[in-house]
């Protein structure tokens, strides 16, 4: 018999304390003020990945509209901003600054009475009659519904870079485990940013702006978008069509193909330009690097598709993550009966995980969703759906409807958005 403490009869379970996780608490603490609800992050709080990734990479404003947040209002985070007077971005299309979206999520958190996540990093997850049993760093849950906003994924790791693993610390890094706050000065280092994403873009800023040669190596031509994804993916103009194809394996596509590769924004090529003027920055755009090794001072030496090489102080690797259900461990013992396409789970339209009182956000609920599922824009979506399914209100619409009876198991994913 287990002695690990045991919470009694929670009712949902949130996996994550991300922006998806706070979403789905504050949409479900709206709809339903006494709906039990506990959240579990390893953190023991919410939103600290997501503010380590922007302070890290010295991110001062998001790239998504300030219509896309956790709460259920579109307007809810524009109102905060103008009733505080806090800064505005002053970027094209008036995204929030990080700073503002951070208190706004405070304030959604303090506003709602939202517990603090309960500190443990999920290791099993367990069918127990019709509900579930959690185990978190030992501590065992009970709930009757899951929602799974851990966003896992596998990084994107280019094979060149598997010589350079185990090499002098600090010579590869990986994105996001790049801390700009803790490399104050880079004055005489060389620095190669592998991506054409903003992420890549804005460590390639931070590099230069500390005094770093940086090279920017972009497999393709830099390519410009206001927004990582088509606005048209917003509304019915593209997922009109995707709603209604059955198969899940075009729906994979054609998300993978509206997300494309990484893109900037106009103004982040402005910047990029001036770097390049200054010769703070150089563009290899449209190359690959075919071989990577260290050289005998202890720096990196990439060979490109060019026949050109580079030498580096320090190697970043902005290149991006992709999706993987398989990635949730804990998720093990219940994906098998759950179908998925290219790691991503074929979910019904309330994003529930094959027969299991489970449900899914973030980038796991693309094949749904469309390609924007893994945005703010998709936390607000998600959490809708969730929400009406576990409890019948539609936030939305501000209206109370049936809950529906659970899916099929023969009918994954059916009926329109
Ligand atoms: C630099 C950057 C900037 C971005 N800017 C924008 C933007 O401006 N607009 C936009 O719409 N999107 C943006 N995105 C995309 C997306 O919104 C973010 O990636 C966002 O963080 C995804 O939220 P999430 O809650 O799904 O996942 P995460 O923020 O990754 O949160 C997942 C949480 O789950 C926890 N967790 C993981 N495993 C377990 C487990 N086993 N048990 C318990 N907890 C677990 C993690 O610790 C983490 O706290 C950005 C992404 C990046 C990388």
């Amino acid at each position: 018999m287990s002695t690990s403490p045991t919470i009694a009869a929670k009712k949902v379970c949130i996996l994550g304390a991300g922006p998806h996780g706070l979403a789905a608490a504050i949409h479900l603490r709206r709809a339903d003020p006494d709906l039990d609800v506990v959240t579990v992050d390893p953190s023991g709080e919410w939103l600290t990945g997501w503010h380590e990734q922007f302070a890290r990479a010295e991110i001062d404003a998001l790239r998504s509209p300030i219509v896309h947040h956790p709460a259920p209002g579109p307007y809810e985070l524009s109102d905060f901003v103008a009733e505080r007077h806090l800064p505005r971005s002053g970027l094209p299309y008036d995204p929030p600054t990080a700073v503002a979206f951070g208190s706004f999520c405070h304030e959604l958190v303090a506003a709602g009475r939202l517990a603090a996540p309960l500190a443990g990093r999920v290791e099993d997850v367990r069918r127990e009659g019709r509900g579930l049993r959690i185990l978190a760093d030992g501590t065992e849950i009970r709930a009757d519904h899951l929602v799974v906003a851990t966003n896992p994924h596998r990084r994107s790791i280019p094979d060149w870079v598997w010589p350079l693993l185990g090499s002098r610390p600090g010579l590869i890094a990986y994105g996001s485990d790049v801390d700009l706050r803790a490399t104050p000065d880079l004055g005489g280092r060389r620095v190669v940013v592998v991506g054409g994403g903003l992420t890549a873009a804005h460590l390639a800023c931070g590099a230069a702006s500390r005094g770093a040669d940086v090279q920017l190596v972009t497999r393709r031509a830099l390519e410009t978008r206001d927004f990582d994804t088509d606005p048209g993916w917003l509304g019915p103009r593209f997922l009109h069509a995707f709603d209604n194809d059955d198969d899940p394996a075009n729906r994979l596509r054609t998300a993978l193909d509206a997300r494309g590769g990484g893109t900037i924004p106009p103004w982040m090529r402005t910047q990029l330009d001036a770097l390049a003027d200054r010769g703070h920055l150089t563009r290899n755009e449209g190359r690959h690097i075919r071989a990577a090794d260290v050289g005998p001072d202890g720096s990196c030496v990439l060979a490109l598709d060019d026949q050109t090489t580079l030498l580096a102080d320090h190697v970043w690797l902005a290149t991006g993550t992709t999706p993987d259900i398989g990635a949730a461990r804990c998720l093990a013992g219940l994906v098998a009966d759950a179908p998925a396409v290219g790691g991503l789970p074929v979910t019904d339209e309330n994003l529930r995980l094959g027969p299991h009182p489970v449900h899914v956000m973030g980038r796991l609920a693309m094949l749904t969703l469309g390609p924007a599922a893994g945005n703010l824009w998709g936390a607000q979506r998600a959490a809708m759906r969730i929400t009406q399914a576990l409890t019948g209100v539609d936030l939305q619409h501000r209206s109370v409807v049936p809950v529906p009876p659970p899916p099929q198991r023969s009918g994954p994913r059916s009926g329109r958005r």
